[in-house]
């Protein structure tokens, strides 16, 4: 290479092409596998631009961690804000508010909305009924009509106590005649929350509950391949790596740990120069993240000859470096190399067969039967922890 070209190549990903939209604070333009809550916020609200004034809608969006509760309703308010630009005249704003962030104040959090319409709108004295009337003259003299989601609302919920949406929700009713200007989206974490509310809220907000269930692994591999699409080169990652990433993340759903160990792998596979990121930078990512728990304490517990067989399960990894799950068969060529080389009588088949199912079970290795793309069905071997790890600990442990 020329030194003007590395010069120019200084500084420059072999993986990223725009490593921001991994980011969690990143609004992605689709949300795949949540196409009918969206459908379902859009039918809910779309009132407050086809009938400006005469509708206050309110939706619930419930989900564990990682399920996109934040992105979805991000995403959504973006979208209806552009769709009633479209309309022409209509004012609608939609605001984002982390009620964990303002610690739960619904003072704190109504100065942030007004501040929205007014930047320097004074930070303190005013007590949470007057910022509420506050909030809704402004609304009325800029004719304006505001989309407000209440993010990880339970803090609110716990800090101020039901009667605080009480306000909220029925802030109309002492509006007569005046348009109605407040659209509420309660983001919540658990639905039993809802339980500690009065009747007269819950049965304002319980007609719209949308649900987020935990992504199963084969929608957690879409995401990721669509986000990696936004975020990382032309066949900077393999479906392989991909793949290993879902099956890693299956278990929670969550789409945040998956992205986070994106991430943490393209780092990877940028720090040690490839142009790819592999399954060993993933393994690598998810070990950095305090994933899975530690290795000698299992390895402690697991006789010789089970050693050797995880020791050529990595020797197979490592030959392997595109693939995240290699075959029984291979694993068991390599298995009677290693015990020749250190002079062991190798095992029966049907042992091995039993020392994979307690490493599986122990977890050392990670287990899974092919699917397609493979003649027949045969047994494929992984591995959560980095090879370059097991190895290294396995050889210390012999
Ligand atoms: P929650 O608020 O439920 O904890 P987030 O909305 O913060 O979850 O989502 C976590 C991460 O996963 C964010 O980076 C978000 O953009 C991403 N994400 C979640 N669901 C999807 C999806 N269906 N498609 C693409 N990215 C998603
Ligand atoms: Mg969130």
């Amino acid at each position: 290479m020329s030194s003007y070209a590395s010069i120019k190549n200084l500084g420059r990903s072999s993986i990223f092409e725009d490593e921001g939209k991994l980011d969690v604070s990143y609004v992605p333009p689709m949300l795949p596998h949540r196409e009918s809550q969206y459908g379902s916020l859009l039918q809910t609200f779309r009132g407050i631009i086809d009938n400006p004034g005469k509708v206050g809608p309110k939706a619930i969006i419930v989900g564990r961690i990682g399920t996109g509760k934040t992105a979805l309703s991000q995403r959504f308010g973006l979208d209806l804000e552009a769709m009633a630009k479209e309309r022409g005249s209509l004012r609608l704003q939609y605001v984002h508010v982390n009620c964990h962030l303002l610690r739960g104040s619904l003072a704190l959090i109504l100065t942030e909305v007004i501040s929205r319409f007014f930047p320097n709108f004074p930070r303190r004295g005013l007590s949470s009924e007057e910022l509420l009337q506050t909030l809704m003259k402004v609304l009325d003299e800029e004719d304006a009509y505001l989309l407000l989601a209440l993010d990880d609302a339970e803090v609110l919920i716990q800090r101020e106590g039901p009667a605080s949406l009480y306000d909220l929700t029925r802030i109309h009713e002492g509006r007569l005649n005046k348009p109605l200007r407040l659209g509420l989206i309660l983001i919540l974490r658990e639905a039993w929350v809802l339980s500690t509310l009065d009747q007269a809220t819950l049965s304002t907000l319980q007609r719209n509950i949308i649900r987020l269930p935990a992504y199963g692994r084969n929608e957690l591999f879409d995401i990721l391949r669509y986000r990696a699409s936004l975020a990382l080169k032309k066949n900077a990652i393999s479906e392989e790596s991909l793949g290993l990433i879902a099956d890693l993340c299956a278990s929670e759903g969550d789409a945040r740990f998956a992205i986070e160990i994106l991430l943490r792998a393209g780092k990877g596979a940028e720090r040690y120069g490839n142009q790819r990121v592999l399954p060993e930078h993933v393994r690598e990512a998810y070990g950095s993240l305090g994933y899975p728990p530690s290795l000698l304490d299992y390895l402690r517990s697991i006789g010789l000859h089970e050693k050797l067989l995880l020791l050529a399960v990595v020797k197979e990894l490592q030959a392997s470096p595109e693939k995240a799950y290699v075959t029984m068969g291979s694993v068991e060529r390599s298995y009677n190399m290693v015990c020749e080389e250190r002079g062991e009588q190798p095992r029966s088949h049907t042992q091995l067969w039993k020392y994979m199912a307690t490493l599986s079970a122990i977890g050392l290795v990670s287990t899974k039967i092919s699917g397609e793309g493979q003649r027949g069905k045969t047994t494929l071997i992984g591995m959560h922890y980095p090879a370059s790890s097991m190895e290294k600990a396995v050889l210390e442990n012999l």
